[in-house]
């Protein structure tokens, strides 16, 4: 299979129930149901893994981790990028790490602004093979909005990997990533490290966030 095809999870999947897995007592309450199950994000980032490896070769790699919703994605990536530069004798690939943080989202929305509000200094990027490693892509501004900036800074290349795409109602999905995990529908996910207004990321599962949660975690 091609690297760029996507796990599709179609509108009418049928999540699991929150009693088929471990969820934190503290949000047992606030969550609608388990859409994509830890131990199936950890496979699937295995293979994403082995794509960017046999496609990048030997060359240097500078995975830039956007915070604070891609770091348990950009941390699993990386372990399983580190272990298959461990297991090929003849082939691995030189990796520096960067962090970004940028935020865009007021409670469930889109804000429609994108700031940076911390990180690295982008000029280290000037010639470098650039990885950006991202939880979701959702209207596709953020994504679009990063690459105008990193692209000011003259990478050699640049490279987007996001664990998530949203399949928006009406729209379908905005922006392809070059390595993606898998294709949602159109709901607001939280779990492993994606948030609703800070909540949620001590959450191992991807899961859909109920009204009640909306409602006790509104800012
Ligand atoms: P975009 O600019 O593509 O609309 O939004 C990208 C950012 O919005 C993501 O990096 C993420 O922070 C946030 N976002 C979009 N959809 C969701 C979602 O379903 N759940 C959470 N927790 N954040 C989301």
């Amino acid at each position: 299979m091609a690297p760029g095809s996507y796990i599709k999870i179609a509108d009418e999947y049928k999540s699991f129930t929150l009693d088929h897995f471990c969820v934190p007592k503290h949000y047992e309450e606030d969550l609608e149901d388990i859409m994509i199950p830890w131990g199936l994000i950890q496979d699937r980032i295995e293979r994403l893994a082995r794509d960017i490896f046999q496609s990048v070769k030997d060359q240097p790699l500078t995975a830039v981790c956007i915070l604070k919703g891609g770091y348990r994605f950009f941390t699993d990536l990386l372990d399983k990028l580190t272990a298959l530069n461990r297991a090929h004798g003849h082939v691995s690939v030189p990796i520096t790490i960067d962090f970004i943080r940028l935020k865009s989202y007021e409670n469930d929305a889109s804000s429609g602004e994108i700031r940076i509000v911390g990180g690295d200094s982008l000029s280290s990027i000037a010639g470098r093979n650039i990885l950006v490693v991202e939880d979701i892509i959702d209207t596709g501004r953020t994504m679009i909005k990063l690459l105008e900036l990193l692209a000011e800074h003259k990478p050699a290349s640049v490279k987007v990997a996001s664990l998530l795409v949203k399949r928006r109602a009406g729209q379908g999905v905005t922006f392809r990533p070059d390595y993606c995990g898998f294709e949602i529908p159109d709901k607001f996910v939280v779990g492993y490290a994606l948030d609703y207004n800070e909540y949620f990321r001590d959450l191992n599962h991807i899961c859909v966030i109920n009204n009640a949660g909306k409602e006790k975690y509104r800012q």
